[in-house]
């Protein structure tokens, strides 16, 4: 998918599952399990969606998925369904082997973003993507370090400690053009410092939503994870972003709905919804 310099296409890392109440925060089970079904265990299925961007001679890959480091129970707990190295395998069968890479985003160090980071290599942990450069907020790297009780487990520092001595680690403040028309938005409501990456073409933008709004059913403002650490804030980033995504046609890419990739979205009746989803390789420019 084309869009003015850049080129988008969607690699998987495969899916896992979540606890369907904590995804849906509030949210009555009556209400979100039409849109999204529980199994027995009450989970419900998310994608490990990345984005590969290739423009201005950069090939950057926005998270890193879930990675391989999971023992037999854990991957039993989360439901995983994916082969070991998915998100190698699909991006060396693509023609991209990992070496190409010129730089890695990662929206925020949870374990389903930047699980797939490092490898476990002789000698210890190290970069599966050796010569990129590696951008996070630096909000975020220091939270990562130091999270609350709350939200501790979501962190392994295994993912990404490796990263602070390859030398290439670009830590961000704030709102930054980081790569030519490749933006990133600071929003703090999910965890301090999750960064979006939005790429404002002449042709359009794209955006990547990470966990500010992980699926479809995210669009509606009060459909507020209970993941995240402050939901009145992310409630108003939510507004922030969908009203620019109105205004302007933003074309806006999601990491976690197990079904839908993409979507433009629309305001009617006092509240935003998907206006058209779409797999990304189908969207035509706005
Ligand atoms: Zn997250």
């Amino acid at each position: 998918m084309q869009l003015g310099n850049w080129s988008f296409k969607i690699f998987s890392d495969g899916f896992f599952r979540l606890d369907g109440g904590a995804s849906f925060g509030i949210v009555p089970k009556p209400m979100w399990e039409k849109r999204s079904p529980a199994d027995e265990r009450n989970r419900i299925k998310v994608a490990l969606r990345c984005l590969l961007a290739e423009g201005h001679g950069h090939r950057v890959l926005i998270d890193t998925g879930i990675g391989d480091r999971w023992d037999a129970k854990q991957r039993d707990i989360y439901g995983m369904e994916r082969r070991a190295g998915q998100l190698l395998t699909e991006l060396d069968t693509a023609g991209i082997p990992r070496e190409t890479i010129t730089d890695v985003l990662l929206t925020h160090l949870h374990f389903d973003h930047a699980g797939g980071a490092c490898l476990d290599l002789a000698g210890g942990m190290s970069p599966a993507f050796p010569e990129a450069r590696w951008w996070v907020q630096r909000t975020h790297w220091d939270w990562a370090h130091n999270p609350s009780e709350r939200d501790r487990t979501s962190f392994r520092l295994e993912d990404f400690e490796a990263l602070a001595d390859t030398g290439r680690l670009e830590l961000v403040d704030g709102h930054v053009e980081i790569l030519p028309e490749l933006r990133v938005t600071p929003v703090g409501g999910h965890t301090p410092g999750m960064q979006l990456p939005e790429f404002h073409t002449e042709a359009g933008t794209l955006v990547f939503l990470a966990d500010l709004i992980p699926s479809v059913a995210h669009i509606h403002l009060p459909w507020v994870a209970g993941f995240d650490l402050n939901p009145l804030l992310s409630l108003s980033e939510k507004r922030q972003l969908l009203s620019r995504a109105v205004e302007d046609d933003y074309l806006l890419v999601f990491q976690h709905d197990p079904v839908h990739e993409a979507c433009r979205v629309a305001f009617a009746e006092g509240r935003f919804a998907a206006r058209e989803t779409m797999d990304l390789a189908a969207a035509t420019q706005a």
